[in-house]
């Protein structure tokens, strides 16, 4: 190709942009331009009048007269010195309205390569040179004078041939600049479908492109501007992204190679937080460098603030169901715990941990014949005598009714105990002032000692119920410790035992059936199995009275298993008759649901029976899911897995942490019974159940109220939100057979 003598040639840069024309014009000047500058079509277009450049560099938007007012106007006056358009981030319809203005080319800003500018400078002057060679030759100017005509007519054809190899370059850099137009409009729409702010960043950090969210989300200041960086886009900040609170995410992006995650807190002005999430993904060139990132911004700020109420929520409902709302002393749960905690602690130290039961003598007679307010007041203020009889760390609660419990802790006399319950007797002796009465609570006690009575809970709780039923027994107004000889109940265990094992070879178990339906159209969604013992003296036994003592002597085993496969073979029995499906729950007990092989036991199960998993529900309560979570988690896994659906059941009397309950696969939450039954007068039961149908609504949970008797129970349910309900205002569990009448419409 014909070198041009550049020296000579002068290059006009209209551009509002003082930085940009003044980089364009010294790096211009440094390939040997002479270059004039403006900055803006009008003095653009007076400038070229007077100086009459050789080429000319258009931005298009510009205040005043913009670029393609200058193109018109060049245009209109036939003037064909070539423009080429720089102009920043455009739409495919600028670049073609300008080529159609008559631009010869278009390059975008920022510059990538300055060289793609000296490329389009210098091919668009020698192609302008050789056009302007072209037309004097077609004109017959004096330029061919005296030459020959042969050499005229060999200069002319090379002459056309260099321009046609012009065009054809002109035409496949236009047909480039299109693909990559294309391409740009292509990843736009891409963008532009992402719901966050979302824009395409280079590696200086500059952005390329924004989808409509990231624009709204754009300070007006920077609208327009040529080159915004992604840190001035989203945080309005001019410094980069660094550090802990600022990790820039596009740093670890090039760090591994990999799409990235950071978080960033930022302080608003107005004193508000605001957290953002940011993603950033690698955007790959086809030689497998890297082009650009995609960085999507997210507010997170409102989902972590639902996320504190919800933990909120949740220490509300802690102290809701471990305190009594009366005296707000520790509940029997937290008593448990707690006596849990201090008989671990005693086991390290070699000390002795009491409990003391007690109950007030005759209070039924205060409340019958007072009324309950003034009974009320009276338990409140023996709440607070107790806890004058004790020191800080022992703990004082209220069991309900009139009894209240004491532990005492790090006892290394079991003597102290009997201390503390003569002082308990004294001060109670005392007159109580209460409105105008004058009342006396005496009360009776009884201690149990760990660890020489029981080594657990349960245990020591019953030793101290056996040793103040005795104090009450001995004439009321004393206290008993516990001694092994008491132990009548135990005795009876031993009988109740042997009937238990007696009760499965003969045939003595029977499941019944409780229907639980859909709050919103009373519709029937399954039923509970529930375990029944037809005792052949004492009549039908129910199962709290039995499944404690089967826990204890592993009977349970074999029990659970009779009845997780009676419910499948009943349940699949009623398909086959041609009754709608539905789910059958069924209670597994914590040493049940321990058992190494309980997964494989259920699948086994539901082979046999023919029963298809979605229509088998376990119910497990809170203690026994909290006990050794990742086993539970791995244990709820394998029978998810399977299809069997999963409940917790008595939700609200146990302990659940939130963040293990949002790990587990679980399908209900049964709300305990206990609250529901006052839901329609205790404003904290109350309270209790609607937290529990926020809490499992926020975690995708359906809920299932337990022990629904009446309309108005219903009704405060319904209010709330819940989704099914169990209960006596439909129906007592029945037998299998009485069952099947809820199987037709007959509720609706
Ligand atoms: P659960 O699983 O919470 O069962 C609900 C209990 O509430 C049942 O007592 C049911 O008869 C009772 N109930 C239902 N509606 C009402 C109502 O409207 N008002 C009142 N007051 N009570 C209502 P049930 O049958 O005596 O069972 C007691 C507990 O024994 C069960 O509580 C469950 O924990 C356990 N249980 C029952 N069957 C089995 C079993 O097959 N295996 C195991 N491991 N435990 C079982
Ligand atoms: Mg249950
Ligand atoms: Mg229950």
């Amino acid at each position: 190709m014909k070198s041009v003598n550049k020296k000579k040639q002068t290059i006009l840069v209209i551009d509002d942009d003082e930085s940009m024309c003044d980089l364009v014009a010294r790096y211009l000047q440094a390939l040997g331009y002479i270059t004039l500058t403006a900055d803006d079509g009008k003095a653009g277009l007076m400038q070229f009048e007077e100086k009459k450049p050789d080429l000319v560099l258009l931005d298009l938007s510009m205040p005043g007269m913009d670029g393609f007012q200058v193109l018109e106007v060049m245009q209109e006056k036939i003037i064909d010195t070539p423009v080429i358009i720089i102009s920043g981030v455009g739409t495919e319809k600028d670049t073609t309205r300008a080529l159609k203005l008559g631009a010869w080319d278009y390059i975008t800003k920022p510059f990538k390569e300055l060289d793609i500018l000296r490329h389009s400078v210098e091919t668009s002057l020698e192609r302008s040179a050789l056009q302007e060679e072209y037309k004097k030759l077609q004109e017959g100017q004096p330029r061919a004078v005296r030459r020959e005509d042969s050499d005229l007519e060999k200069r002319t054809v090379e002459l056309e041939r260099a321009y046609s190899v012009l065009e054809r370059e002109v035409q496949e850099r236009k047909r480039a600049e299109k693909a990559i137009e294309s391409e740009r409009t292509y990843m736009q729409t891409v963008i532009d479908g992402v719901g966050h702010p979302a824009m395409i960043v280079l590696p200086d950090k500059s952005v390329m492109m924004m989808n409509e969210a990231g624009l709204a989300m754009l300070p007006s200041s920077y609208v327009g501007q040529d080159n915004v960086y992604c840190y001035q886009a989203y945080r309005q900040s001019n410094r980069p992204c660094s550090g802990e609170d600022h990790r820039c995410v596009l740093d670890e992006l090039i760090k591994t190679g990999e799409a990235a995650i950071c978080k960033h807190k930022d302080i608003l002005e107005n004193g508000d937080e605001r957290i953002f999430e940011l993603e950033a993904s690698p955007l790959w060139n086809e030689d497998g460098t890297l082009h650009g990132f995609l960085e999507v911004v997210r507010n997170i700020s409102e989902d972590l603030s639902m996320e504190g109420q919800l933990r909120e929520h949740q220490e509300r409902l802690y102290h809701l169901v471990h305190h009594d709302t009366l005296t707000s002393l520790p509940n029997r749960l937290l008593l448990q715990d707690r006596l849990q905690r201090m008989m671990v602690k005693a086991n390290r130290t070699k000390t002795n941990v009491a409990m003391i039961f007690l109950d007030l003598d005759r209070f039924k007679n205060v409340n019958e014949t007072l009324g309950h307010d003034v009974g009320d007041k009276l338990l409140i203020t023996v709440g607070n005598t107790l806890e004058g009889c004790v020191r800080k760390s022992d703990t004082v609660a209220r069991m309900g009714g009139d009894e209240f419990a004491v532990i005492l802790d790090d006892l290394k006399d079991v003597k102290f105990a009997a201390v503390v319950a003569r002082k308990i007797l004294q001060a109670l002796s005392k007159p109580i002032f209460v409105d105008e009465y004058e009342l006396y609570a005496t009360c009776s006690i009884g201690i149990s000692v760990f660890p020489s009575d029981s080594d657990n809970v349960e245990g020591i709780m019953r030793c101290a119920d056996t040793a103040l039923y005795r104090a009450k027994e001995a004439g009321k107004n004393n206290y008993q410790f516990y001694t092994s000889d008491m132990n009548t109940r135990a005795f009876e265990f031993l009988l109740l035992e042997a009937g238990l094992r007696k009760a499965l070879s003969n045939d003595e178990l029977v499941a019944y059936y409780q229907p639980q339906m859909d709050l919103w159209n009373n519709k029937l969604i399954g039923m509970e199995a529930l375990l029944r013992w037809k005792h052949p003296e004492k009549g039908m036994v129910s199962p709290g009275d039995f499944i404690p003592l089967a826990e204890e002597t592993g009977l349970i085993d074999p029990i659970g298993e009779w009845v997780l496969r009676e419910a499948c073979i009943q349940n699949k029995a009623w398909q086959d008759e041609g009754y709608p499906p539905v789910s059958v729950s069924v209670n597994m007990s914590g040493r049940q649901f321990r058992r190494k092989d309980i997964v494989e036991l259920v699948a086994s199960i539901l082979e046999e029976t023919s029963l298809e998993p979605q229509y088998l529900e376990l119910e497990l309560t809170e203690s026994i899911i909290m006990h050794d979570v990742e086993s539970t988690i791995n244990t709820l896994k394998g029978l998810k897995k399977m299809g069997v659906k999963l409940a917790i059941d008595d939700f609200g009397t146990g302990y659940s942490s939130l963040a293990y309950l949002k790990l587990f696969p679980i399908d209900h939450l049964k709300i305990d019974r206990s609250f529901v039954f006052n839901i329609s007068s205790d404003a904290n039961d109350a309270a209790i159940a609607n937290s529990v149908v926020v809490l499992a609504h926020s975690m995708n949970l359906k809920v299932v109220a337990e022990g629904v008797e009446t309309a108005e129970q219903l009704e405060i349910l319904r209010k709330q939100g819940c989704d099914y309900v169990q209960g006596y205002f439909f129906s007592k569990p029945l037998s299998a057979k009485e069952f099947v009448p809820f199987f037709e419409p007959i509720f609706r």
